[in-house]
């Protein structure tokens, strides 16, 4: 029997902006147990509402840059002409304290951190259609219409990507989508080599006495 890892499970989730990702892994994380949203660092500025420390750890452009220097991040991106990135060391504490983790991030993140921690379970997630996409990003955003093409632009090239990610989920309706993402936490949790401690014990009652 393999030997369990006390390692936390790494999860990616990507998804064309205005997919409504955050949202969906907000939800899922409040109906999963023990499992945690990273926070990451970006060099754009807050949106209204937005709190350091909460949504995002806001940092400037140069002291991004210092952390990309002195190799403190897991993976980083630019998107949409910001900084994006996952703090390396907080993420592998977590890890090694046990805890499941969730990486909301886009796709060249991705497979940065599934090269260097090839455990990873990558999820993507689709939006029902482009012109759902493209109804939403409309709605939601105030930003002008050359933007808006950008973003749809980048839409098809990381879709292109899905073939690549080891599940994938559609956001048509919230519940529904976050019930999904939950049944594959679950399932990666039951994986045999992550369950040896849970296991053994139980095995050990079905052996016949004297011959262990
Ligand atoms: P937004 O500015 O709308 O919050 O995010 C823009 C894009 O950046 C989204 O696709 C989001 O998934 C991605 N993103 C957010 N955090 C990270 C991160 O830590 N690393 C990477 N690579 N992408 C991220």
């Amino acid at each position: 029997m393999p030997s369990e890892s006390p390692r936390g499970l790494l999860f990616v989730v990507s998804a064309p902006s205005a997919t409504g990702k955050t949202t969906v892994v907000e939800q899922l994380v409040q109906v999963l147990p023990a499992l945690r949203m990273s926070r990451s660092y970006t060099s754009r500025p807050a949106r209204v509402g937005e709190e350091d420390g909460l949504d995002y750890n806001f940092i400037s452009r140069d002291a991004f840059e210092a952390m990309i220097a002195r190799d403190a991040l897991l993976e980083w991106a630019d998107v949409f002409g910001n900084y994006y990135g996952t703090g390396r060391a907080e993420t592998q504490a977590r890890l090694d304290a046990g805890e499941d983790l969730v990486l909301v991030i886009d796709v060249q993140g991705a497979r940065q951190v599934r090269e260097k921690l090839p455990d990873t379970v990558a999820i993507f997630m689709l939006p029902p259609s482009f012109e759902v996409l493209e109804q939403r990003l409309r709605k939601r955003s105030k930003d002008p219409e050359a933007e808006m093409v950008r973003r749809l632009e980048t839409a098809r090239r990381e879709v292109d990507a899905v073939s690549t990610y080891d599940y994938v989920v559609v956001n048509d309706l919230l519940e529904r989508c976050v019930g999904e993402l939950a049944g594959i936490v679950v399932a990666e949790r039951a994986r045999l080599a992550r369950r040896c401690k849970v296991i053994e014990p139980i095995i050990s009652t079905f052996r016949v006495r004297g011959t262990e």
